[in-house]
């Protein structure tokens, strides 16, 4: 697929997107289950969306059919779209996804492995109960386990969507039948065959002195054989190459990201810090997208245990990092 990078001129002010993987409670350690749709959690996602309407962000809640297709979640969601607090978006979990044709396994988990037709097909029939349960088509899609392959791009087209942020970069899934996004930068790029489609990366890369290196230096650091041999954990504790993403998940890493330079004891220069270093990870990006996932976005509010405190710390620090849009508008200015 060919890409047409979007460079914004290097005046242009930070540009955050908060995305929010709406989707049902299951454990990633146990197999998908076609079974598994409970979304209790969503009676309490008015937690998180405070946080967003404090920091003036309407962030996009890209939604999965579970979530499509239960009360519990369609309601406090439609109610903050319908306010113009919050966008939704698609996001195609195909073992939780109608038709249900397809043997369920890891392989199949990624959307764009299923045969054209069926990826497709689960596609069109989330498309449509999205708009039966919130009143409009959505526009921007997010492929289950991030599993944008050779056809879905074509989909897109034909099913009316206009932005893409499927790729987490620079991730390499192709050990579990993947993609591979180790070749993207988090710019956002212009793809698409009849029409122009925004694509959208969630936002990472690599930071630290041997941060050139890129994938290949992180992998070859992070290999069974180095890691045997000490040199990964040197690595690490040499802040050689860590790979990054812009995720409240990511913990152990968000906070070098965003307070690189808390030693320093001063917040602005903390800023600078961590806007230099996502500069130069983007050469020049000035698009960031974050990313959480719905089931951990309900324990952002205030009545935290520790860990978690810490985690709305950093996840405050990255929406106050850049000025927040919506970003369809905000590209096409
Ligand atoms: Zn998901």
């Amino acid at each position: 697929m060919r890409r047409e990078l979007i460079q914004l001129p290097p005046e242009t002010r930070p540009i955050l997107t908060a995305v929010i993987h709406t989707e049902e409670e299951f454990d990633w350690g146990k197999p998908h289950d076609r079974h598994a749709t409970g979304v209790e959690h969503m009676r309490h996602i008015s937690r998180a969306q405070e946080i967003f309407d404090e920091h003036g962000i309407v962030p996009n809640y890209v939604v999965d059919y579970p979530i499509a297709s239960q009360d519990a979640a369609i309601r406090p969601l439609k109610s903050f779209v319908d306010q113009g607090r919050a966008l939704i978006g698609a996001h195609l979990h195909p073992w939780v996804s109608p038709p249900y044709v397809e043997e369920v396994n890891a392989r199949n988990s990624y959307p764009c492995n299923l045969p054209r037709a069926l990826e497709s097909e689960k596609l069109r029939e989330l498309t449509e109960q999205i708009a039966a349960s919130f009143g409009a088509r959505p526009l921007t899609y997010l492929a289950g386990r991030y599993g944008f392959g050779a056809n879905t791009g074509a989909i897109l087209e034909e099913q009316g969507y206009q932005v893409d942020i499927s790729p987490a970069v620079p991730i390499d899934f192709s050990a579990d039948g993947g993609p591979d996004y180790s070749a993207y930068t988090s710019h956002p790029y212009w793809f698409g065959e009849s029409r122009r489609l925004l694509g959208l990366p969630g936002t990472g890369g690599y930071v630290g002195w041997l941060r050139a290196g890129g994938t290949p230096l992180y992998k070859a650091v992070t290999s069974p054989a180095m890691r045997r041999i000490g040199v990964g954990g040197m690595c690490a504790r040499l802040r050689a190459v860590e790979r990054i993403r812009l995720s409240p998940e990511d913990l152990p890493t968000i906070p070098d990201l965003l307070h690189a330079g808390a030693q320093r004891g001063d917040h602005d220069a903390d800023r600078d810090q961590s806007c230099s270093r996502k500069a130069r990870d983007g050469r020049g990006n000035r698009v960031a997208v974050i990313a959480l996932v719905s089931g951990s976005a309900v324990a952002l509010d205030q009545d935290l245990q520790p860990r978690q405190a810490k985690r709305r710390r950093h996840f405050v620090s990255a929406l106050e990092y850049g000025e927040c849009s919506e970003h369809r508008i905000a590209l096409k200015q």
